[in-house]
């Protein structure tokens, strides 16, 4: 089964004037798939990334996740499954400043079943896949710019998502901060983790195994 299942997905911004910010877009993206989305400012890269995470509801089509049709779910549930079977990684960290790394990460478990005395275990363990055993209990304004966003990564994988939807993961980092991120990325990939870029940094669109282009709202497959 698809983690991902977009058919004939539209959304229409009421306006006026409307706007067709993604029409009638179909995709499958496969468990442990790597997938960059491209496209110029105004596409409609956000529109769709609101759509797969949840944020936001297609205006026709249909939208599964891991098999099961996402519009039955009540707005508790889409909650429920956003930070949970979907992990976010921003471009601007959104890390609280007052808290250690641990502390950051954790705080992803704090609405999910997890028990309680598993939370840290489970944290540290995240931080340690980013390559951050280092750096625990450092807070957010003592890490460089990178290891604040490793930090993001590791609280967007500690719930164990089918999936981690990144926007523009790398927008705030220099050239060499970005690439040991999306080093991590690759990493996380290689683990199985199912991996969604949007971007519009063609150097960070080409570490996608697959790559899909949104050209006015429209989604296509780019060939290789
Ligand atoms: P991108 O992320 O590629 O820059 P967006 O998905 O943000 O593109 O936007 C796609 C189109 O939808 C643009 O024309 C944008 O102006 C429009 N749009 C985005 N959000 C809204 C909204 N809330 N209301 C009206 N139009 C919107
Ligand atoms: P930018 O990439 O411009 O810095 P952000 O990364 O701050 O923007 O946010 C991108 C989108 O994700 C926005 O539409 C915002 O409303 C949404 N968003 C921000 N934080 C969260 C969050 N913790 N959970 C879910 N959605 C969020």
């Amino acid at each position: 089964t698809p983690v991902i299942s977009l058919r004939e997905v539209s959304v229409t911004y009421p306006g006026p004037p409307p706007v067709h910010a993604l029409v009638g877009a179909n995709v499958a993206i496969l468990p442990g798939e790597y997938v960059t989305v491209v496209g110029p400012s105004g596409s409609g890269k956000s529109t769709f990334l609101n759509i797969v995470g949840l944020l936001d509801e297609p205006t026709s089509g249909t939208y599964e996740l891991n098999g099961s049709d996402t519009s039955t779910l009540t707005e508790k549930e889409r909650t429920g499954l956003r930070g949970h079977d979907i992990g976010f990684v921003f471009q601007s960290f959104h890390l609280l400043n007052y808290r250690s790394a641990v502390e950051n990460v954790e705080l992803a478990l704090l609405y999910n079943s997890t028990d309680p005395s598993r939370r840290t275990e489970l944290a540290l363990s995240a931080l340690h896949q980013v390559g951050l055993d280092h750096r625990v209990n450092s807070l957010p304004n003592q890490l460089s710019g990178g290891e604040r966003q490793r930090v993001a990564i590791a609280r967007a994988i500690v719930g164990n998502p089918s999936v981690v939807l990144c926007d523009e993961p790398t927008g705030n980092l220099d050239s060499r901060t970005a690439k040991d991120v999306l080093d991590i990325l690759r990493d996380l990939h290689q683990q199985g983790l199912t991996i969604i870029v949007i971007t519009h940094d063609p150097g960070v669109a080409a570490q996608g195994r697959r790559t899909l282009r949104i050209t006015d709202g429209h989604l296509r497959e780019e060939s290789a």
